[in-house]
């Protein structure tokens, strides 16, 4: 009976709690509604704190996905794919992390640049639940832009990916929320569409794209990014594309980085060059240029863990 009793009392004042708690809320979402719900749907997912913390006590997940694939392959110049280069690259910096204790890493692409059977798997095992989240993402992502909790920004024009391609980035975005994965690391080569065939465009240099802030993973991938971004600048001039003139670029619409807030974990995708720049046609240098690449990129993720200050 006293227990009975004790249930009830409980239960009443979770209910008396949830009835107040009920008007607060109410209260807040009439004062700033389109703040109110942007924040209710789009709840930041990941801190650079949390991370920080995750690094001290244990281990960083970390995917590394070198951009397209040995078919459709991205850009190319006088026979040099963009995905190669990407391979190549993907590879060196999965050995980096590899070799660091705080770090687990796993590779969407061979050094082919063919995906890794697991991935192909994954995509295909799981078709239906990638389309559903797919669909689900976009869906409420629209509702979002509709009832003006998100303002729509389209920054940048990017080439859509292809049906295929975007299947796997959104199973790359699903794996990854799926597992924990702290960090995507997407590796691209840039190029100019106005140049001539076979020869060299008039941009240079690297830039990086990270998610907007209104989308959840944003302020970790901005702060990684920043840290990053330093190190390449060692190596790298920083892109002369007006476009690109923030060299940080935050953007709404690549899948990559988390479109339609398909991503929890923090996601980036680095352009370390345009595919005519020399010292990534010329085949003496380029596998000391991708190195350098892959050191930096390592080097800056590491940085940041390590809360090592950035000056840009
Ligand atoms: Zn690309």
């Amino acid at each position: 009976m006293a227990t009975r009793i004790k249930i009830l009392t409980v239960s009443l004042l979770a209910f008396s709690f949830t009835y107040w708690a009920g008007f607060a809320y109410l209260g807040t979402m009439l004062e700033t509604p389109a703040y109110y719900l942007a924040s209710l749907i789009f709840e930041k997912t990941t801190s650079p704190e949390e991370l920080i913390k995750k690094y001290e006590n244990g281990n960083i997940k970390i995917l590394i996905v070198p951009g397209h694939d040995k078919e459709n392959y991205g850009a190319q110049y006088r026979g040099v794919t963009e995905s190669s280069l990407n391979a190549e690259l993907g590879v060196q910096l999965f050995e980096y992390f590899r070799k660091d204790p705080k770090f687990t890493v796993f590779l969407t692409n061979k050094s082919t640049g063919e995906y890794n059977g697991w991935i192909l798997d994954y995509v295909k095992s799981q078709d239906t639940a990638i389309n559903a989240f797919k669909e689900k993402t976009k869906a409420i992502f629209k509702n979002a832009v509709k009832i003006g909790a998100i303002k729509q920004e389209t920054k940048i024009l990017h080439n859509p990916a292809t049906d295929n391609a975007s299947k796997i980035l959104y199973g790359v975005n699903k794996w990854a929320n799926d597992n924990d994965i702290d960090m995507v690391l997407h590796l691209h080569f840039n190029d100019y569409p106005g140049r001539k065939y076979d020869m060299p465009g008039k941009y240079k240099g690297f830039a990086i794209y990270i998610p907007d802030d209104q989308l959840p993973n944003h302020q970790a991938s901005l702060e990684i990014a920043r840290s990053i971004r330093k190190e390449i600048k060692k190596i790298q001039t920083e892109s002369n594309f007006s476009k690109e003139k923030d060299i940080i670029i935050e953007d709404q619409q690549l899948i990559a980085v988390g479109a339609n807030a398909s991503r929890d974990g923090v996601s980036i995708l680095i352009e370390y060059g345009y595919i005519y720049e020399p010292e990534f046609y010329d085949k003496e240098i380029r596998p000391y240029a991708l190195r350098d690449a892959a050191i930096a990129t390592y080097q800056g993720v590491k940085n940041f863990f390590e809360q090592k200050p950035v000056r840009n």
